[in-house]
């Protein structure tokens, strides 16, 4: 008899599982899948490429309703599970509906986080996560003028070049005084707030939002320092939060995540989590790369292959027209680090290695991020420092990788700022 196996959420991390488990045993199981959004599975991680017009509608679908039939998958769109009853094995949905399992997979993924300040309920306000927000936010772009977006992650950024692109003047609000600050050096951030200005967007840094003001509708932010500035779209990009009440509920360990061990698993046996909502050694993942691994690997381990989870490297990519951006691990220096930095102030290209105790610990590459895979590996497998790819890297510089260290003082004195 054929095991019955139960996945609640559709989004990337079930889609990805499932896909490996099929490629590995293609009838073993039977599967059921319940998921909230009302559309077969997409590839949220192409949303802000679609407001950037680089990427159709389209090309985002994961794989569409044809797939889940040929695939003998029972799929309920427009669904959301409400209880899990692990005593039972059996889920409950929102229309009454009933499915025991063997083996449970919960990948609920996350939401955005509201910045709890007054006016935040107010309409115009928003967050971008689902396809649903992308179609709006395209559709209804010409009523908007003004448009602030909170928050100067690698999310923000990339949604605020999005309504540049629709046509929108869009000003970036950050609390800290450089964008995508927890990825990068105050060198790379500035050069990349250069590049982005320089397209068109606005920047107000080192600003604390305090209200969101206007009657029932958005008309613009009030900050902390008193100042404010006009918006009749506000979209906040401040931070997801895992789903984990589901989880919760049912009596499973839950931290700020779903707590899972190497083999994927919760605290209660067959039952596991994958993707955004878990938590697994205590680190939280919110990109698609180590996502991607965690499916992989349970759909392994359900079908009985070698299969230990040991944690994932996170490496960020930012792709916006034709600035590209990469960091991964430790790209801040403490007393301990040794860094190697080149720069090319010609090109715009940055490039920098931070080692500790002779191995690669972090790297960042700005304009050319063609060693990004390699850097990544180097970072995952704390390799010795004569493993980084200094000819490519490192172009023009001398082998003695004590005078790697050449920061370019004209690039600085242009207003590129110092790392
Ligand atoms: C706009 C945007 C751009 C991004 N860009 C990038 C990028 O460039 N590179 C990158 O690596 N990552 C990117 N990411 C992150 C990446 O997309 C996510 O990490 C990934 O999609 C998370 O997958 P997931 O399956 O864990 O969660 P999700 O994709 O959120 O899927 C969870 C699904 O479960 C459903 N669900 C929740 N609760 C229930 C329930 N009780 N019952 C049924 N269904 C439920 C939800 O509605 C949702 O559909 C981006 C994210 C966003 C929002």
């Amino acid at each position: 008899m054929k095991a019955k196996l139960m996945v609640v959420g559709n989004g990337e991390a079930a889609t990805r599982f499932l896909e490996s488990l099929l490629s590995i045993q293609a009838k073993g199981f039977e599967i059921t899948v319940v998921g909230k959004e009302p559309q077969p599975a997409y590839k949220r991680h192409l949303l802000t490429r679609i407001l950037q017009g680089e990427v159709a509608m389209e090309d985002a679908v994961f794989q569409d309703s044809d797939w889940y039939k040929s695939s003998g998958i029972r799929y309920y769109s427009n669904e959301s599970v409400l209880t899990i009853d692990t005593d039972r094995s059996q889920v409950k949905t929102d229309r009454g509906r009933k499915v025991r399992y063997d083996h449970l997979v919960i990948a609920t993924g996350s939401s955005p986080y509201l910045l709890p300040i007054q006016g935040a309920g107010k309409k115009g306000v928003k967050t971008y996560r689902t396809l649903e927000d992308c179609r709006e936010l395209i559709q209804t772009s010409e009523t908007y003028k003004k448009a602030a977006v909170i928050g100067a992650g690698l999310l923000g950024l990339e949604v605020a070049m999005g309504l540049v692109h629709l046509g929108l003047e869009t000003t970036v609000v950050h609390h800290q005084p450089n964008v995508m600050n927890r990825q990068l050096d105050r060198l790379a951030s500035e050069m990349l707030q250069e590049a982005l200005a320089a397209n068109g967007l606005n920047f107000a840094l080192s600003k604390r939002t305090r209200e969101i003001t206007g009657d029932s509708h958005v008309k613009g932010i009030r900050f902390s320092d008193g100042s404010m500035m006009e918006a009749d779209l506000v979209l906040m990009s401040v931070g997801i939060r895992p789903n984990v009440e589901l989880a919760k509920k049912a009596g499973l360990e839950v931290h700020r995540g779903i707590v899972i061990d190497d083999d994927l698993c919760t605290s209660v046996p067959n039952v596991y989590a994958i993707g955004e909502c878990a938590e697994h050694r205590d680190v939280l993942y919110g990109t698609i790369g180590p996502i991607y691994e965690q499916a992989e690997h349970l759909a392994r381990k359900l079908c009985d292959l070698p299969a230990r989870y040991t944690g994932s490297m996170v490496s960020t990519h930012l792709n916006i027209r034709s600035i590209n951006v990469f960091s991964t691990g430790q790209v801040l220096e403490t007393e301990e680090t040794r860094t190697f930095q080149w720069i090319d102030p010609i090109r715009h290209i940055y490039k920098k290695v931070v080692t500790l105790h002779g191995h690669v610990i972090g790297a960042i590459l700005y304009g050319d991020t063609s060693d990004a895979l390699r850097l990544t590996q180097l970072v995952k497998e704390f390799a010795p420092v004569n493993e980084i790819p200094s000819n490519t890297l490192f172009p023009n510089v001398s082998r003695d990788r004590h005078n790697l260290k050449l920061v370019s003082k004209k690039f600085l004195s242009s207003g590129a700022g110092q790392p």
